[in-house]
């Protein structure tokens, strides 16, 4: 399998690499869009490891994750969940969106997370110990609902810790280029764009401007959208229902292209 396309923006791929060669589990922060999931996607390639990747939401609890006993032919068998068969495997494991998790499944991967590196199945009385090659990598997003979803301290301190964020602009522009084949310029002024919308704090967007919605619109440009209408498309309408604030935005657009 080819290595998927990652721009580095700092050290975090050498963080990476020594967080798994210590058996160190890591824990990725930042905006929804910015490049964690590309970035462990990548570096899983890197490290030539299998990834195992599971979306939290409120709904996932401990079995989901271990797994459960299923009636097959009439026989009872035992199949495994995602974070079992990582174990197993020796997989990088993602949990992305972690503080969405029930607090059951934060609990079981409390031993997973610190020295003993390890996975206990009540259902199957089977302890289930981490290989080497086994990395548990967790994603939060700290100003997403604030207040409403956190990560209790004694589950955050088991983890290192790496900030993400959008890059700066160059680098977007070039990832932007890169995932969308869009011409540099164009992909230069959606960028100036974005990054516009980003700075106008006060719309009190829920949510910003992420580079993926940047790639969504770059694309529909690709695909011979008139800038403006991809811009509206692919970032306005995403981002609010509030019509003032879609004409506002519209207008931007209108500048940018
Ligand atoms: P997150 O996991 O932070 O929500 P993603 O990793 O899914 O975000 O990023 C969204 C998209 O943005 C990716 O699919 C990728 O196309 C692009 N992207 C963002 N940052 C980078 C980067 N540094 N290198 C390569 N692609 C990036």
């Amino acid at each position: 399998m080819s290595t998927p396309y990652y721009r580095a923006v700092g050290d975090e791929v050498s963080i990476f690499e020594l967080a798994h060669a210590r058996r160190l589990p890591l824990m990725v922060k930042g905006p929804t869009g910015c490049g964690k999931s590309r970035f462990v996607e990548a570096m899983a390639a890197k490290l030539g490891r299998p990834l195992v990747t599971v979306a939290c939401h409120e709904e996932t609890n401990a079995t989901d994750l271990l797994g459960r006993y299923l009636i097959e032919g009439g026989n009872t068998v035992w199949r495994d969940g995602p974070v079992t068969r990582a174990v197993r495997e020796g997989a990088i494991l993602y949990l992305d969106e972690i503080a969405e998790a029930r607090e059951d499944v934060v609990v079981v991967l409390h031993p997973l997370a610190d020295h003993r590196r390890e996975l206990y199945l009540d259902r199957q009385d089977e302890l289930v110990s981490a290989g080497p090659e086994f990395m548990l990598v967790v994603s939060f997003n700290p100003g997403y609902r604030k207040g409403l979803r956190e990560l209790k301290p004694s589950t955050r301190q088991r983890f290192l810790g790496l900030t993400f964020d959008y890059p700066e602009a160059a680098v977007e522009i070039e990832v932007v280029a890169h995932e969308s084949g869009l011409d540099p310029k164009a992909a230069k002024r959606l960028v100036t764009f974005g990054r516009k919308v980003r700075a106008l704090e006060e719309l009190g967007l829920a949510e910003t401007v992420s580079t993926r919605l940047l790639i969504g619109a770059a694309s529909l440009i690709v695909a011979g959208l008139p800038p403006r209408r991809a811009c509206v498309v692919g970032v306005v309408e995403p981002l609010t229902d509030d019509p003032e604030l879609i004409e506002a935005l519209t207008d931007l657009a209108a500048l940018a292209f």
